[in-house]
């Protein structure tokens, strides 16, 4: 992948009240383990606009109307065509959240974003800290993204929670870039420091455990709550520039559960942005 010029940067600042796109990319091509998680941009979406909840977020923000635009799925042959995708929102001045698909696409989602904001935290929701060099000879498969994105220095902070698989090479990794790993040990949403630059919001649903989210394809029991999640966005107190929900798998979901809770972080996610400015 041609690795984007951050020469001209823009430095879009977090003012006024943007036009935040919803927007689908039906992606499951770098998912080393199960695909599938590429059927879940509609499934979400009928969960979101389902008569059988509404559209108010936990801090009484009403996402549908005006604020909120659904722009529908983008299909990609690649992660190549992603670049142009967001950079096109930012480029108008719109902000994004991103439904997925595997989480490959988060590189190429946040080099975007390090095209348009100078400095930029990320709060990375995962079982898996995603930190692999490469896996199976692939060095941008949804083990990988977050090892490209601190090699590029696209992001100024790194947190994870719900970290849970951290072997030696990962663990060797995130000391290398200075990745702050929240201990899943005892945890609790207030071991997730406070950011002082604004942030982007990236939820892979395996984090949470698979009792709550068992439509992933990878069960890794030991994870986060949906509330403490929920907890995690609440507390967040900077700009929200945007975030991606990857990760679900429709294939594996039982009884709508986790397309359910897809569509509620969505939810969150977007009314924390309305409500913090992005
Ligand atoms: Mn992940
Ligand atoms: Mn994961």
């Amino acid at each position: 992948m041609t690795v984007l010029s951050r020469e001209n940067l823009n430095n879009m600042e977090c003012t006024g009240k943007p036009t935040i796109s919803l927007l689908g990319i039906p992606f499951d091509e770098k998912s080393s383990f199960l695909k599938g998680c590429a059927k879940a941009p509609p499934m979400i979406r009928e969960s979101l606009f389902s008569f059988g909840t509404n559209t108010t977020a936990g801090n009484g923000i009403d996402i549908s109307g005006e604020i909120v635009v659904d722009r529908g799925d983008f299909s990609i042959p690649g992660l190549d065509s992603i670049d142009n995708i967001i950079t096109g929102f930012l480029r108008r001045g719109e902000r994004v959240l991103v439904m997925g698909g595997d989480h490959s696409i988060t590189y190429p989602i946040v080099r975007s974003h390090a095209a348009f904001f100078k400095s930029f935290d990320i709060l990375h929701i995962d079982a898996h800290p995603d930190l692999y060099d490469e896996l199976l000879g692939d060095r941008y498969s949804h083990a990988c993204p977050f090892a490209r994105i601190m090699e590029e220095k696209l992001t100024s902070r790194l947190v994870q929670a719900g970290v849970r698989t951290l072997n030696t090479h990962q663990r060797e990794q995130a000391e290398r870039f200075g990745v702050e790993i929240l201990p899943m040990k005892h945890f609790s949403p207030k071991a997730v420091p406070a950011f002082s630059n604004p942030v982007y919001i990236s939820i892979d649903l395996d984090g949470i455990d698979p009792a709550f989210a068992p439509g992933v394809s990878h069960h890794e029991p030991g994870g986060l709550t949906s509330r403490e999640v929920i907890d995690i966005v609440s507390d967040i107190r900077v700009p929200v520039i945007g975030g991606d929900i990857v990760e679900f798998n429709p294939d594996r979901d039982q009884n709508g559960i986790t397309s359910a809770l897809a569509a509620k972080l969505v939810k969150e996610v977007l009314s924390k942005m309305v409500e913090n400015g992005c």
